[in-house]
């Protein structure tokens, strides 16, 4: 197969011998936004990751963990341990995978408020109830030294627990935040091959494809995407955390990642770094503290439910639509422009405390 030139088929063969756990409800939908399309002169189509099963809280961590828990499941983990913010959609999502793979779920939570424990049923609120009720073994770790990075305490106790559980025997793996471990990598190749074969099954070539960013994990596999099929689109961002932030991705991260996802299918013929910088187009202004609300991002949620009855999140695909819609009102996507819009997902943490959602409502 020659670079430039695979199809959707093409990528499929290519991930085909890969260890895998198909639970994904693949291809996710991909529609248009007929209201919102009017409102901004701009054809604005949905690809509903949001929709990935296997509940109905999906997002875009269950395609990376279907290649993660299949190669967990290969190596013959027992036990699998990962991290993530209170309202993790990653751990929620690594949770359902677990279950399904009759692998013992373990998360660790950054309690940066020190809230500790939840004690009553009301206290569970959004993912943290979903993670309860799917039967985790949950550990709460507050922020350690304020001088080091946000989940350095957190790694330390995974570490530490890790080690414990394999003196009693267990065969433990580890998944960090965001699921975005090497092996996920190619699964955004996969979703990018979906986007251009359900965008010209609708006789339409589209101009952009927006995703809302957070630790990195998907950007990577749109961009080997991109490359094998030859694709003309441009690639944005919406960041919901600084760009180079130093325990999440950056250039050259984003660049190794890029290499990953095509070593993984036997392709070491990589795109030059100056091309594979073209396609990292990060915003960066539309993000606060992680894990808290805008005021446009807010107002982006009921917009978006209001018009098309769709739910996005306060903490990541709310900002990222509103991301979109500033662009579109800035003129940096020009009217009458096609755009594919990633829905992350995140709609668990709709159910969120106050803290998360802010004056929502
Ligand atoms: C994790 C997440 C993102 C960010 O994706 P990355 O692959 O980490 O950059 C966006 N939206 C939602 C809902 C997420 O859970």
């Amino acid at each position: 197969m020659k670079i430039g030139s695979f199809t959707k088929t093409d990528i499929e063969r290519a991930i085909e011998p890969l260890p895998r756990e198909r639970y994904a409800f693949l291809p996710t939908p991909f529609h248009k936004l007929e209201n919102i399309s009017k409102d901004y002169g701009v054809n604005i189509f949905f690809k509903r990751e949001d929709m990935s099963g296997p509940s109905n809280f999906g997002g875009n961590k269950v395609r990376k963990l279907e290649f993660l828990m299949g190669d967990a499941r290969q190596q013959g983990y027992d036990t699998m341990i990962t991290v993530g913010a209170f309202q993790s959609n990653s751990a929620t999502a690594f949770i359902q995978f677990c279950n399904k793979c009759n692998i013992h779920p373990v998360v660790f939570l950054l309690d940066n408020h020190n809230c500790g424990e939840p004690q009553k049923v009301s206290d569970y609120e959004g993912n943290l109830r979903l993670m309860k009720l799917l039967g985790a073994e949950m550990h709460y770790v507050p922020q350690g030294n304020p001088n080091e990075g946000l989940y350095d305490e957190v790694y330390r106790q995974v570490d530490k627990y890790k080690k414990e559980l394999e003196k009693k025997g267990h065969k433990v793996a580890m998944l960090p935040s965001g699921c975005a471990a090497d092996g996920a990598m190619i699964s955004y190749t996969l979703a990018f091959a979906e986007i251009m074969e359900q965008s010209k099954g609708l006789g339409i070539k589209l101009d952009y494809v927006y995703n809302t960013q957070g630790t990195g994990g998907s950007l990577p596999g749109l961009i080997a995407g991109k490359y094998l099929m030859g694709a003309d689109v441009e690639l944005r961002q919406i960041m919901i955390n600084p760009f180079a932030d130093d325990y999440l991705c950056g250039t050259d991260e984003t660049i190794r990642r890029v290499h990953c996802a095509l070593d993984s299918i036997g392709i070491h013929d990589y795109p030059t770094d100056e091309w594979i910088k073209k396609q990292i187009n990060p915003e960066e202004r539309f993000f606060v503290e992680y894990g808290y609300p805008t005021e446009q991002g807010n107002k982006a949620i009921l917009e978006l439910a209001k018009r098309e009855g769709i739910f996005t999140d306060t903490v990541y695909s709310g900002k990222g639509i509103a991301g979109l819609f500033e662009h579109i009102k800035e003129g940096l996507v020009p009217q009458g422009s096609n755009v594919c819009f990633i829905h992350s997902g995140g709609t668990g943490a709709l159910f969120a405390g106050e803290e998360v959602i802010g004056d929502l409502l």
